[in-house]
């Protein structure tokens, strides 16, 4: 376990979970000092949200450029915390840096005003614009403890609003460490604050008065807050788990497809929301994809400066992926590499599984561990309905010929056409799910506008002869009524309300 609290203890400590040393402690924030933290925030986001696009661009470029700045020692933090290698950690930094430019650079155009059509009030104009919510309260996981919390982060603060950000208590210092960069940055005090904590400071948050929760977590917990929210009517922004599917149709590039799912099912150790944690092949390639994810799994090294796998992040992860394991083996499944004999300390070797089944926990609930469990499928109708039969829906990914027809048939938030977990790294496709993986979404134009509040405002452009909201009525009214209903709406084509109205009238 990568974090220690001692009994009566009001810091809590970071240790890596690779060697189990100490990397830090932090204090544990009480509900009080949550609420204390929310109220400055209160204070910041008025003014953050008054300032022109352009004063908060400067300030945004000034913060990505720190957090450029910085990046090694960021990353350095991540990989202690996290366990994950050097590499995967400075990526994480990179794809922060990624979203944050783009929120910065998009929010002018996304939260920028526009014209709707009228209908019946043809003398009205309707504008809908869009305004900073005020607070932003985050909270976020372990597995990606920088990336997955500035995908919010970045695009809240672009909206305008102030965030309060509670880490995860298995990676708390990097979140510090972007804290003390924000302070440095920033001219207002408390854009962006962290609280520290265990569970119960993630409980203050939820139930504090911020305007918006931005989660990511498990699928148990999302529900603890979002009851947790709903007593002061707090919205929520749900980013949960996943299980998600890839499928390999006969006509795919078999090697590049198994390059893919290496690095899908084993980046990160598998501890992503987005990992591929399940794989379908069509029969007629099946054999030669399993024998060449086994060829490519066995030049992976697990630990030691140049491994390609870190160290699983949490004692509790280790234990979920070994119950997988050893259910997927009392029911049948054959395993060809790693499996749960090989699991030393935090350390797991990535295991590739073949005759698994939907009996099986491994196929059906959410492993985040370095597993591939692949499935032979007799047909592309079997494998959609395989990668359908599922409470989550968030990411997925098809490859062959037809891979992009075959994507439209999935119930997932997200798919990988050709390729796997692309739309986490494109700035401008929304990110999130349906189903247990949540909903709400990050990323994106609707991740800039899910940190706003949506105004509508209608305005009266011109008096018409014929005024519907009056009560004071001609005596025809009811025969207008119908004539108008009859000539706007009994065509097939449905007659502008101005034109109508004028003519009406004379
Ligand atoms: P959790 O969902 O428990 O933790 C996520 C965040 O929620 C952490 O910051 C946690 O704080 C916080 N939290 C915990 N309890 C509460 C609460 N009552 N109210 C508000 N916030 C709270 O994840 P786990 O660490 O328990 O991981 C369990 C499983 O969740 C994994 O096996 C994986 O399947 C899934 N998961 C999915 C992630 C994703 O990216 N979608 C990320 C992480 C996990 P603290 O850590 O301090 O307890």
């Amino acid at each position: 376990m990568a974090t220690h609290i001692s009994p009566q203890a009001d810091r809590l400590s970071s240790h890596d979970p690779s060697t189990g040393d100490l990397v830090g402690t932090v204090p544990i924030h009480t509900p009080a000092e949550v609420d204390a933290a929310v109220a400055r925030a209160r204070v910041a986001s008025q003014s953050w949200g008054a300032l022109s696009f352009e004063a908060r661009t400067e300030e945004l470029v000034a913060f990505r450029k720190a957090i450029a700045a910085s990046a090694d020692e960021l990353a350095a933090i991540i990989h202690r915390e996290n366990g994950k290698p050097e590499l995967e950690a400075l990526t994480e930094v990179m794809m922060s840096l990624s979203h944050l430019a783009h929120a910065t650079q998009h929010a002018p155009d996304a939260m920028a005003s526009r014209k709707v059509g009228v209908g019946l009030l043809a003398n009205f104009r309707a504008t809908v614009s869009y305004h900073p919510l005020g607070v932003i309260g985050v909270i976020g996981p372990w597995n990606y403890p920088m990336f997955t919390p500035m995908g919010s982060i970045s695009y809240a603060l672009a909206a305008g609003n102030a965030v309060v950000w509670k880490p995860s208590e298995l990676t708390p210092l990097v979140a510090v460490k972007l804290a003390e960069i924000a302070q440095k940055t920033f001219a207002l005090a408390h854009l962006l604050q962290v609280v520290t904590g265990a569970g119960a400071t993630g409980a203050a948050l939820a139930k504090a008065a911020v305007d918006k929760v931005a989660f990511t977590g498990s699928a148990a917990t999302g529900r603890r807050v979002m009851i947790a929210a709903a007593e002061r009517l707090t919205p929520v922004l749900l980013e949960l788990g996943g299980k998600d599917p890839m499928i390999v149709a006969d006509d795919a590039d078999v090697e590049k497809a198994a390059e893919a799912c290496v690095y899908g099912a084993l980046t990160n150790s598998g501890q992503a929301c987005i990992s591929v944690e399940r794989v379908y092949v069509a029969d007629a390639i099946h054999d030669r994809f399993v024998a060449a994810v086994v060829e490519q799994v066995k030049q992976l090294k697990v630990g030691g400066d140049d491994g390609h796998l870190g160290a699983m992040t949490s004692d509790l992860q280790v234990k979920i992926v070994r119950d997988h394991l050893d259910d997927a083996v009392a029911k049948g499944a054959k395993v060809l590499t790693g499996g749960s004999a090989a699991i030393s300390g935090n350390y797991i070797q990535p295991t590739v599984l073949t005759d698994v089944t939907h009996d099986m926990k491994v196929m059906v609930d959410e492993t985040f561990g370095p597993i591939i469990p692949i499935q032979r499928v007799a047909s592309i109708d079997e494998a959609v309905r395989l990668a359908n039969d599922t409470v989550y829906g968030l990411g997925s990914s098809v490859f062959g010929k037809h891979a992009r027809e075959i994507a439209e048939r999935l119930r997932a938030g997200m798919t990988a056409v050709n390729a796997v977990m692309a739309f986490s790294g494109i700035p401008g496709l929304p990110f999130g799910g349906v189903g247990d993986s949540g909903f709400g979404r990050i990323h994106g134009d609707e991740g800039i506008r899910e940190f706003t509040r949506v105004k509508s405002t209608a305005e009266q452009a011109f008096a018409l002869p014929i005024n519907m909201m009056s009560m004071n009525q001609p005596k025809n009214a009811l025969a207008q009524m119908r004539g108008m209903i009859k000539q706007l709406y009994g065509g097939g084509v449905v007659a502008k309300a101005g034109d109508f109205l004028r003519k009406l009238r004379g």
